[in-house]
């Protein structure tokens, strides 16, 4: 009797409910019989919401959601026989979603049955988020619910802690960046992987950054917004056959996907895979890059690399694009820079836009740029003249940096894309050094090749107008805005890109007479 005395009983419910608070599960959701009534009422003494429903799927498919929209396990209480069977349903939906969901059964009592060790909360709540998420059964015999014990002897594991992020392998990173670097035309898919790992800055970054378009899937929906510019959803059978390489963020190449077969996809489609399940990748099609780890933090691992890398055609015109003004007047030579700049720079007034025009004329931008800044300057308009030049059509009149300077023509903006350092295409620093080594170089350089990396900006510094260097979209972005302020003084950006950018694959050839 003296130990009924001291002794604070505590049932086999409440010790449940406890347990399941000291996991922070915050709801629950069920249809109550014998033996687990008492479980839902200690449930809601313990502080836990309790939604009574009333069919055991609808209560699985409930508590599976909060799992996802939360990333932590809410859970589904059911009876034994029938009350498990129904909420197969939605434990089998869980499973096949990824989505954590604890699923509490009260079965017969253990001297009816012989039954396994009780399972611990700690390790329901862990397996339902740890890896991929999905559903987790906790079976409780009868006689537990309403056995009382002393709670002297009873001890909560504590929370467990949130699922540990893993990144990829940093040379699957390092081949993946460059795979997507050389894709003409890439394509990235949120899937609701990417939903449910909260990684929407994440993902936004690496759009934005790299310029490349977005497909969501159905649940994939809102991780960027379906307005954003980037946005292909419209031209999704397009954008699925046409890709070349596809980043998939959270997504399984199954039935929403047509598996990733042909002919909805292209038969040469490269995928780069990005999920936490090892298991999943190169399922059904062979990733070309695995990145085994969490969302966020494989993008993450990847956009710091790209800003090492070289941009390309596409990266810097995206920004460009996004930081002139509507009413700018372009003006635009080059082969590739005009080119891209054609589809990559929006004009959205009249003879807002100069170009090399019916004669092909390489050399005609800063003229141009000079007759556009007088007559605004004439009409006391502060609008600037952006002149988007590639290196070699630069060349062809570079000199008239110094017009623009001695008449103080202030409104003139030079963004030169050291498109691939020369005509067309050019050769990078390293390469060049090594040619150099070889011999004579007017023997060995190609005739396309002009002197990579050269600092242009410097020619626009030495007559006083300011002149950047810019190799990231960073400094992109920060030269262009501050030049776009000042009106005070021209300036030239020298936007060095990777020397292998090119324009993404054309559809149709040139129309010449032998193939119209
Ligand atoms: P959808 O229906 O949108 O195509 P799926 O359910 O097929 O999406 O795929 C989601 C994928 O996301 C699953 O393979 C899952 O393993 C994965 N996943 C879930 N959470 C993460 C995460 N945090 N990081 C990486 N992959 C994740
Ligand atoms: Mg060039």
């Amino acid at each position: 009797y003296m130990s009924e005395m001291i002794m604070a009983e505590v049932t086999g419910a409440q010790l449940i409910a406890e347990a399941l608070k000291s996991q922070n599960v915050e709801h629950m959701f069920g249809i109550v019989g014998v033996p687990i009534i008492e479980v839902a009422m200690a449930a809601q003494a313990a502080g836990i919401k309790y939604v009574g429903m009333r069919n055991e799927q609808a209560a699985c498919y409930a508590a599976s959601a909060i799992g996802y929209l939360t990333g932590w396990p809410a859970v589904c209480l059911v009876v034994s026989g029938p009350g498990l069977i129904h909420a197969l349903g939605g434990m089998a939906n869980a499973n096949m979603n990824c989505w954590p969901v604890i699923v509490i059964g009260g079965s017969s009592d253990r001297n009816q049955e012989t039954t396994g060790a009780f399972q611990e909360f700690p390790q329901a709540v862990r397996s339902s988020i740890y890896g991929r998420p999905g559903a987790s059964y906790i079976d409780i015999a009868g006689d537990m619910v309403n056995a009382k014990i002393d709670r002297a002897s009873v001890r909560f594991v504590s929370c467990c802690p949130a699922p540990p992020v893993s990144q990829a392998d940093s040379r699957e990173i390092t081949q993946a960046v460059r795979l997507l670097k050389a894709a003409r035309r890439p394509l990235i898919i949120v899937g609701k992987g990417a939903a449910y790992a909260r990684a929407e800055t994440e993902v936004r970054e690496l759009v934005e950054v790299t310029g490349i378009p977005f497909l969501p899937t159905p649940m994939g929906k809102g991780v960027l917004p379906d307005d954003h510019p980037n946005c292909v959803a419209a031209a999704r059978s397009r954008a699925l056959l046409q890709a070349d390489v596809i980043v998939l963020l959270g997504a399984r190449l199954n039935w929403i996907l047509h598996f990733g077969f042909p002919p909805r996809f292209s038969p040469h489609v490269k995928i780069i895979q990005v999920d936490l399940c090892a298991e999943e990748l190169s399922n059904n099609v062979r990733a070309a890059s695995a990145l085994l780890g969490d969302i966020r933090a494989v993008v993450r691992q990847s956009l710091a690399l790209q800003s090492t890398l070289p941009m390309n055609y596409y990266t810097a015109f995206h920004h460009i694009s996004e930081l002139l003004p509507k009413d700018c007047i372009i003006v635009s030579e080059g082969a590739n820079t005009m080119d891209i700049g054609r589809t990559m720079l929006l004009n959205y007034l009249p003879r807002h836009r100069l170009d090399a025009g019916t004669f092909g004329t390489m050399g005609v931008g800063p003229g141009f740029a000079i007759a556009a800044a007088v007559l605004e300057q004439t009409q006391k308009s502060t609008q600037r003249v952006v002149c988007i030049e590639g290196d070699s059509a630069f060349g062809f009149s570079g000199m008239e940096v110094e017009t623009i300077c001695v008449h103080n023509i202030k409104l003139v903006l030079f963004a030169l894309l050291i498109n691939n350092n020369g005509i067309y295409s050019g050769v990078d620093p390293e390469t060049w050094k090594e040619m150099e080594k070889m011999g004579d170089m007017t023997t060995i350089a190609p005739p396309v090749t002009l002197l990579p990396e050269a600092r242009y900006e410097q020619v626009m510094s030495a007559f006083g107008g300011r002149g950047y260097l810019v190799q990231t979209v960073e400094e992109l972005r920060s030269a262009l805005q501050e030049s776009l302020k000042n009106t005070q003084a021209p300036s030239l950006l020298n936007v060095l890109i990777d020397p292998a950018s090119d324009r993404k694959q054309q559809e149709f050839p040139w129309l010449t007479r032998s193939n119209l």
